[in-house]
């Protein structure tokens, strides 16, 4: 007689079954609603743009539960790579999403991860994602940045907090957020953009670490975001300087990732390697198949990336979760071949901390609604 097969264990096996958000768009609940700089009257229940608010609220109801779920899993002693597997899981679970696709422009309720879950460590402000290979096991010594996005229908909520284990970073942390909370308060229709750089730097340079003025990053932006775009339009700067450019002034509709990086080092990030960020250039999303050069397994990682991810950045991470094996000649062909973009993790000087917060707010003529604000941040 056969032994019995055995039974392979399903992804996430041992996690509770975790269904997916109700797909009634209406059933979410409003965001932060912020007057206009000047007014203090509480905005009424806005009445504008109102399908595409319903969108960004659902997609901040995911985030609120998945950063919720990574606060528990991110302590001390934890393997980052696995919690990193884990709150992504829960995520793609919460969204319904179709394995690791995100990109779905002919479903119109589709939800799933805007890009890849950063876990930026201490000196690194921005853009890493755990590689495969990565066997960081966090410490009471590490200064955590948590940056992930969610969509619903292209519409994403792009939210960021800071994770530190010792009460000591808490002046980095709390210069990072409470600027980011003094800017969106100043934001607004016709609200010059360089002003609020202005008003972030204020607040960051005056909180102290150890005896020294906090600085803000300065070569990094908040943004603008448009459906399936993380990044369009407007900037948001973070220092003062941002006034000798101009910026331009805010209107009615725009939605804004305001996220602002306070640190102890130089408050400049340089690219540093390896990569774990990647998108396919917008050059590449058109041409016929016929017109890829590369081996063929390249033209069909390229294919694969094109349909599941289109716009959106995705990490190599990913390609292994979708059954991928030896794909990273095929990244090197396609990035040399300019077909998809690298974006390597940014980091200020060694020895140095980060610390980042982020929040995703419409203008309105009346105000803002503040989609990814929570009880938490
Ligand atoms: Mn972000
Ligand atoms: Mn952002």
């Amino acid at each position: 007689m056969c032994p019995e097969p055995e039974v392979p264990a399903a992804a996430g096996a041992g996690e509770p079954e975790i269904a997916p958000l109700s797909r009634d768009l209406t059933s979410y609940p409003t965001g932060l609603l912020l007057p206009s700089p000047g007014s203090d009257a509480t905005p009424a229940e806005p009445t504008d743009e109102l399908e595409i608010r319903r969108c960004y609220r659902k997609a901040a109801a995911i985030h609120k539960q998945v950063r919720a779920y990574a606060r528990e899993l991110l302590v001390p002693g934890a393997d980052m790579l696995d919690a990193a597997n884990k709150i992504e899981g829960r995520l793609r679970a919460l969204c319904g999403a179709e394995g690791y696709r995100t990109y779905k422009p002919d479903d119109p309720g589709y939800c799933a991860q805007a890009f890849p879950l950063g876990l930026s460590v201490n000196n690194c402000a921005a853009h890493y994602a755990p590689l495969i290979a990565d066997n960081h096991v966090i410490t009471t010594r590490d200064v955590v940045k948590v940056d992930f996005g969610v969509h619903c229908n292209g519409y994403l909520i792009d939210s960021a907090f800071t994770l530190a284990y010792d009460d000591k970073f808490q002046p980095i942390l709390d210069a990072s957020r409470e600027a980011m909370n003094a800017a969106v308060k100043a934001a607004g229709v016709d609200v010059s953009i360089a002003e609020l750089g202005n008003l972030i730097e204020e607040v960051i340079s005056s909180y102290e670490f150890q005896g020294k003025h906090l600085c803000p990053v300065r070569n990094l932006t908040g943004h603008q975001v448009d459906q399936y775009q993380i990044h369009c339009g407007k900037a948001i700067p973070n220092h003062r300087g941002g006034r000798l450019r101009d910026y331009g002034r805010m209107s009615a509709g725009d939605v804004f990732a305001c996220e602002t990086f306070a640190s102890t080092g130089k408050g400049h990030v340089s690219d540093e390697y390896p990569v774990s960020h990647y998108m396919v250039d917008p050059g590449a999303l058109g041409l016929s198949k016929g017109f890829i050069k590369g081996s063929e397994t390249s033209k069909r990682i390229l294919d694969l990336l094109r349909t599941n991810f289109r716009t959106l950045a995705w990490c190599p991470r990913w390609l292994d979760g979708m059954g991928e094996k030896k794909y990273q000649l095929s990244l090197k062909q396609l990035s040399d071949s300019g077909y998809i973009n690298p974006y390597p993790k940014l980091c200020d000087t060694r020895g140095s901390y980060v610390a980042q917060f982020e929040h995703t707010f419409m203008v309105s003529e009346w105000g803002k609604e503040v989609f990814s604000k929570g009880d938490d941040y």
